[in-house]
């Protein structure tokens, strides 16, 4: 059971999402989205976008400062991504080999109650939620839950995979994460304009 304090910030980050997102989807009444939550919108919210893996706070963990192979697909961090970007960050890691870069990932896919444990305690770092958002995406946004993205290490994997990424569809995405790819080229196998942060 969360507290009220941990459903109050879902709550409004999950508000603030749907403000800020273009054309993901509809919104499922005509509420105007503008209007007060009433108080209990945590309890009614919590269900419907979270659901059952908020127990799982652990899937997808990759310790501090560990590297782990993109072909390690026993690991739920790698074996859980999808499988076109799983075969993108493969073939990309093989290319860099050839040229004595080892890439290795610092994190893939992660459970939605992974994810949110990572951005409450990011919350509680930086005072707000909204300030959080620019450095770690909500459950309900971050493509690491929908085994969608995935950060590289070390640094000059990073700057490889800046360099050469786009070759495999994968793109940086956060102009302050270096480490973050997603598949992301248009149909001329261009990247898009970086966005400043998780929150942009
Ligand atoms: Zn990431």
């Amino acid at each position: 059971m969360g507290q009220a304090v941990t459903g109050s910030v879902v709550t409004a980050v999950g508000l603030s999402a749907l403000l800020m997102s273009c054309g993901t989807t509809s919104p499922p009444t005509s509420a105007p989205p503008t209007s007060a939550p009433p108080p209990t919108a945590a309890v009614a919210v919590e269900p419907l976008s979270i659901g059952t893996a908020a127990e799982d706070t652990t899937g997808g963990l990759v310790a501090d400062g560990q590297l782990i192979s993109p072909f390690d697909v026993e690991n739920p961090a790698v074996g859980f991504l999808e499988p076109a970007l799983l075969a993108a960050i493969q073939n990309a890691a093989t290319a860099a080999s050839a040229d004595g870069v080892d890439v290795k990932l610092t994190s893939g896919w992660r459970s939605t109650g992974f994810q949110k444990r990572l951005f409450d305690q990011a919350v509680t770092t930086y005072g707000s939620a909204d300030l959080a958002a620019q450095f770690v995406a909500s459950p309900e946004k971050s493509m690491h839950v929908v085994g969608k993205a995935v950060d590289v290490g070390p640094v000059v994997a990073d700057q490889w995979m800046i360099a050469n990424g786009s070759r495999f569809g994968l793109c940086q995405i956060y102009a302050n994460e270096i480490w973050h790819f997603e598949l992301a080229v248009d149909a001329a196998g261009i990247c898009p304009p970086l966005r400043p942060n998780a929150a942009g």
